[in-house]
């Protein structure tokens, strides 16, 4: 057996490269928190020096270690096509659609998408996802929105293997193919007279083609369906040809930020085809795309607020469009591997963590970028479209913090803001969020206060189209063949997958947890051909940040030279290589401690615990309300209020958060921890109680948590001693079993 562990030096976390985690003021235990320096405690002007250095030391240890982010192409041979020259090789290659299938709690959403609204758009939504829709051959929405259900609908399909589901998805697939024009254009042609509801314009937008394009390279992926490769490659024809007169800006701007996308599946259909002339069409797509790479380096475009409105209006602080546009950079590196693309994209992070960031993974954007605010609005659709780039991220540079990012994203907003039938969603969600009810709050945009109910077209209907794509994408990117003919696990989540490893012979894994709601993950090996001879291969296994003190285990036998504390803390990848046999087991243990996040809004401070972020424990009264019928073609028939008798605004004390291994007492049910679903409050298998003060002056403010007391750590200024409320007893559940909450607290003395 071999053990390769890389980066191979015991304080490796300092290399990180694009961190959303923020400084910590204490943990419990960690050798390398003296000497960790993160982006957020330096200057700006060092916070950008360090991430070049760090990169570069990365860099090293790649080229030692697997090739990752090495700069010149290198194309090992693999079992699953990856970059084709001279596109850098990727430390991770995407499977087919369907090779990975969830288990446990992960199957159990797939199946609440299954019975919820994935499977009934056409008939819950059916102005719009019904056979009217253009992307159908009708005259209603010629826009997004029927694609943007389909690029969920699909790989829902093909992993649950649904033939159902991929018989709903078939008629849209058929019409696009059919569409297609003989100058390669397809898609929507004919614009229409406006009507409510319905986007029936710009019909020959560049935008809502980007979707579709995701949507028929996942459907290839799944299929092989012939079809696709020579209609793609007459579309990108098309959009070579006709770009340079009609650029991405011609109908819309949507297209010129979210160009990422679209460029994706040109480099995706280059490794395809090898055309020349694709390469071509990405750089021309690159140069007419908004310019994120130098936004992000050097502007100022993260550090303010936005306005979608005007005047001026500045699509570049749409909250959608950063999460697509994060990527961007990334993507363009796999041709362009130059050190900026990977440091815009760091540097993008931090100033989000800086100056816009919610601890739930997400940043305050209603819809324009609305500062760090716990109450201003995070719209469901960056969350779904942040995973996905994040996945593309940490698939193309092989750097764990995206994996790291993407579960905090996956574990706590994701979960929290559609509910358990997966029925319904939250435009918005705050993070500190403790009255759920229409009314006109203070967001960028405002939809007759239906913004953060649970409904179906409450808010703007972008996000009940677009959610869909969350937990498949998720799903799907739970596991990657690697250039070297191995498997890699980069996040965490009950599956089981099948490939081919080693010489070519198919294995499959299967991956038995509760993660995130335990911290043991039990990796099981079947070698599906010719079984009695091992496969030699090498398993990674991603480290997160957060994890002090790994271990592993072997058929049961801790893996010698390399349990705790020889795993090197925070170490980002783990590889196993050893003649793998069937009924092999991997047991990796990631402990989970108390950490109290710092550097919130107005000082205030987050609990985290491994993955999940922790939240006030608030009794949820949900109501059902019915929209006025004058409005019912806007909002849908009714929405959902959520209202709490029990006070919220508690501060957490300076004294106890300085050790909360001793001041936050974990328990945690075994019995909910099993259960398939634990993402609402009274199922959430794990709480923390810790000790807290009533602060009297945070007032409810508009139906909202009033502004957030400044938390000063030197004492409670202006504070009438005689008053001050005695310490009680306070309870924590994970964020995303919640539905109101507190999870950004002052700290009071
Ligand atoms: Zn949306």
């Amino acid at each position: 057996m071999h053990i390769n562990i890389a980066p191979h030096s015991p304080c490796q976390r300092q290399r990180r490269s694009a961190g959303f985690q923020p400084a910590s003021v204490a943990r419990a235990s960690s050798p390398c928190d003296a000497t960790q320096s993160r982006p957020l405690e330096l200057s700006s002007h060092s916070r950008t020096r360090r991430g070049i250095l760090s990169f570069g030391i990365y860099l090293g240890f790649g080229i030692l270690g697997f090739g990752i982010f090495s700069p010149t192409p290198a194309h090992a041979a693999s079992l699953y096509p990856g970059n084709r020259a001279p596109l850098i090789s990727r430390p991770y290659i995407d499977l087919p659609l369907g090779s990975i299938k969830p288990r446990g709690w992960l199957l159990e959403m797939l199946n609440r998408q299954r019975t919820g609204a994935t499977s009934q758009m056409d008939t819950l939504y059916p102005a719009v996802m019904g056979p009217r829709n253009g992307w159908l051959g009708g005259d209603g929405d010629q826009w997004e929105r029927g694609p943007y259900w389909i690029d969920g609908l699909l790989p829902l399909a093909y992993i649950l293997d649904d033939e159902s589901l991929k018989a709903k998805a078939r008629p849209w697939i058929e019409w696009m193919l059919a569409s297609q024009r003989p100058d390669g254009f397809f898609g929507p042609a004919k614009d229409y007279k406006n009507q409510p509801g319905l986007q029936r314009d710009n019909s020959a937008d560049w935008w809502p083609r980007m979707v579709a394009l995701k949507i028929l390279q996942q459907y290839y992926s799944a299929t092989n369906d012939p079809r696709v490769i020579p209609f793609l490659t007459k579309y990108f024809q098309y959009q070579l040809k006709t770009l340079p007169t009609a650029p991405l800006g011609k109908w819309t701007f949507w297209a010129t930020y979210r160009v990422g996308d679209n460029i994706q599946v040109v480099y995706w259909l280059y490794n395809i085809t090898g055309d020349a002339f694709l390469l071509d069409l990405a750089d021309l797509l690159y140069k007419q795309g908004y310019d994120y790479t130098n936004a992000f380096l050097k502007g100022d475009l993260l550090s303010g607020v936005g306005a979608m409105a005007g005047p001026p209006a500045d699509p570049a602080s749409h909250c959608v469009n950063i999460a697509q546009g994060m990527k961007e950079p990334i993507i363009y590196y796999q041709r362009h591997p130059e050190q900026k693309y990977l440091d815009s994209v760091r540097r993008a992070l931090a100033d989000i963590r800086r100056y816009q960031a919610t601890p739930q993974g997400m940043y305050g954007a209603d819809e324009a970028l609305h500062g760090n605010n716990p109450t201003q609005g995070s719209e469901l659709c960056s969350a779904v479209e942040l995973m996905f780039s994040l996945e593309s991220m940490m698939a193309i540079t092989g750097d764990a913090a995206f994996a790291d990012h993407l579960e905090r994203i996956a574990f706590n907003a994701l979960p929290a803001q559609i509910t358990d039938d997966f029925m319904a969603k939250q435009y918005f969600q705050q993070a500190n969020q403790v009255m759920v009810t229409r009314h006109v709050r203070n967001f960028n945009c405002n939809y007759d206060g239906t913004d953060i109910v649970f409904g179906t077209l409450s808010g703007y209907p972008c996000c009940f189209s677009n959610m869909h794509q969350g937990w498949p994408k998720f799903t799907q990117n739970l596991w990657f063949a690697t250039p070297d003919a191995g498997l890699a696990a980069l996040v965490y989540s009950p599956s089981e997958v099948t490939a081919k490893v080693a010489d070519g012979r198919r294995v499959k894994i299967t991956e038995d947890t509760c993660y995130p709601m335990d911290d043991k993950i039990k990796f099981t090996v079947q070698i599906l051909d010719a079984p009695q001879r091992p496969l030699v291969f090498p398993l990674r296994l991603r480290i997160p940040d957060w994890c002090q003190t790994p271990a592993i285990t072997i058929n049961g036998q801790p893996l010698t030279g390399c349990t705790t504390p020889d795993i090197p803390t925070n170490a980002f990848i783990v590889e196993l290589g050893r003649p793998w046999k069937t009924g092999d087991t991997v047991e990796l243990t990631l402990p989970m401690q108390v950490a109290i996040t710092t550097a919130w809004y107005d000082n205030s401070v987050a609990v985290e615990r491994g993955p999940l972020v922790y939240a006030l424990r608030l009794t949820e009264n949900w109501t059902e309300k019915k929209v006025p019928p004058a409005e019912v073609p806007r909002y849908g028939e009714s929405y959902r209020e959520v209202t709490t008798p029990d006070k919220w605004n508690y501060g957490l004390l300076a004294t106890t958060i300085q050790t909360p291994a001793t001041q936050f007492k974990v328990t945690i049910d075994p019995a909910k921890q099993k259960q398939n679903f634990f993402w609402n409050v009274e199922n959430a298998p794990i709480q923390i109680k810790t000790r807290a003060r009533e602060i009297p002056t945070w007032l409810l403010y508009n139906e909202t948590a009033g502004p957030l007391p400044r938390s000063l750590w030197g004492g409670n200024p202006g504070e009438d001693k005689t008053k001050i409320p005695s310490e009680t007893e306070i309870t924590l559940i994970p964020y995303g079993c919640t539905t109101l909450r507190i999870s950004e607290f002052p700290v009071v003395q």
